[in-house]
């Protein structure tokens, strides 16, 4: 048991991407005590950098100019640094080892060196980060948090194992925390062959919220660059915004279905301990930002629109279905085979509708030919796409009067394809055609929030 409080901050790629940003994190850092961990993701652009030279056939010329690239964002920062020359030494050996990995992807394809390759930016900007805390006058000390992160080999979206962090963060890491604040990497992990692996794009803030977790952290802080979770996207209208506290079940409602500001997965350990999560701007920390705990002081029936691109939506149809068992248990026994994970689904006599999330930048078609195939074994199949999610996020609203009636009467002149309503008290959702998906949004937002 740590005797002072804990918080376990987290900064993001834009948070770390240049020495102002990093300077101003530092400042969050020192000004209080109780961040004494600190997890960061790659510099801004790092990793979308390293998925390029992570892929097959990159042509030599593009491996090197992709070198250079990294080289002069993280030595950018390093040159402000009284440490820069060691640094810019740890940087060479690491970039060394990164064009060795990306010659052998080159000659020899494997997931498990793309994990490799996509882990170097974390371990940059970690140790870079260490030293900007000691400018400041912070004893910051980078850790491998390989030493603790142990994951499956599932390169790409690895899974942690949980016991195996808990048991190693109390005995490594517990004891460096009590007088230093120590920096270390998100997104990444070790498998049990020591193979370096990866949890995901955008992984950092579960791995953040993991470490909290192991930690029995009093607080995770994830400073990002807008100031917390708003009502709906400000890009789709400028009436959106910042929510002051918000609990977990509305947030997690909310990063499952299209708030990109948190990792979807991030609640999960927090809910688990009881953490609460603040969400907040390392440019204008001032400014406050989200509080995400079990209870909050109102729950409005509206919350929060969050809305979700590029949804496929599939219907299979077998009149087999009619008065039989099993039908749907083999849909989703195919579903699971390949690692597909539905949102949403609403049946009717024959047939049954589900929905697939096709997140941009995504490097996998989620929904191949072959999924398609095996189904059409079974039933019809019909694939859409060019369709949006809206969901309409708060409280009680399973057993609030009005809340079908208050939503689409306002949007009646748009057509609804599915609608799903009941299963989670926190949220209403439904599919509208893409070109239709911003008008939606600004409809429901002046109608509720306004
Ligand atoms: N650097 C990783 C990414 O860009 C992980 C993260 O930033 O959360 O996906
Ligand atoms: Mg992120």
């Amino acid at each position: 048991m740590s005797l002072s409080p804990l918080t376990v901050a987290k900064f993001g790629g834009t948070s770390v991407a240049d020495h102002q940003a990093m300077l101003r994190c530092a400042h969050i850092i020192k000004n209080d005590p109780s961040n004494k961990l600190v997890v960061v993701s790659a510099s801004s652009g790092v990793t979308n950098l390293l998925v390029r030279l992570s892929q097959k056939n990159v042509p030599e010329h593009e491996q090197t100019d992709i070198i250079t690239n990294i080289r002069a964002i993280q030595l950018n920062i390093t040159q402000h640094l009284a440490q820069e020359q060691m640094l810019n030494d740890q940087i060479a050996e690491l970039l060394q080892q990164l064009s060795e990995f990306s010659n052998a992807q080159s000659l020899n394809y494997c997931p498990r060196i793309s994990d490799a390759i996509l882990s170097f930016g974390e371990q940059m900007s970690s140790r870079i980060f260490a030293q900007v805390l000691q400018s400041v006058g912070v004893n910051g000390e980078m850790f491998d948090v390989r030493q603790v992160m142990k994951t499956n080999a599932q390169y790409g979206k690895a899974v942690v194992d949980l016991e195996q962090l808990s048991a190693h963060a109390k005995q490594s890491l517990t004891p460096l925390l009590a007088d230093k604040v120590v920096v270390t990497q998100g997104f990444i992990g070790q498998d049990e062959d020591a193979y370096t692996t990866t949890l995901g794009r955008g992984g950092s803030d579960y791995s953040a919220a993991l470490l909290a977790e192991a930690l029995h952290a009093d607080n995770l802080s994830i400073w990002t660059d807008v100031v917390g979770i708003f009502t709906t996207d400000p890009r789709i209208t400028d009436q959106a915004r910042a929510i002051k506290e918000i609990s977990f079940g509305e947030a997690a409602e909310m990063a499952t279905f299209g708030a990109k500001i948190l990792h979807p997965a991030t609640l999960i350990p927090a809910m688990r301990q009881n953490i609460p999560v603040f969400v907040g701007s390392s440019k204008e920390p001032e400014k406050g930002g989200t509080r995400i705990q079990q209870f909050v002081e109102s729950s409005p029936i509206y919350r929060s629109i969050a809305l979700r691109r590029e949804q496929t939506l599939v219907t299979v149809k077998s009149p087999a279905m009619l008065h039989a068992s099993g039908f749907l248990a083999q849909v989703f026994g195919i579903l699971a085979k390949h690692e597909l994970s539905v949102d949403l689904i609403t049946t009717s006599e024959i047939s049954v509708a589900l929905t697939f999330d096709n997140p941009t930048g995504s490097t996998q078609a989620l929904l191949n030919s072959t999924v398609v195939e095996e189904l059409e074994q079974l039933c019809e199949v019909t694939v859409e796409h060019g369709l949006s999610l809206v969901a309409v996020i708060g409280n009680k609203m399973h057993r609030s009067n009005g809340v079908g009636t208050s939503i689409f009467e306002t949007i009646s002149g748009i057509n609804v394809r599915m609608i799903c309503h009941g299963a989670s008290e926190h949220n209403l959702c439904f599919l509208v055609d893409e070109k239709q998906a911003n008008e939606t949004v600004e409809k429901l937002h002046t109608a509720l929030f306004a």
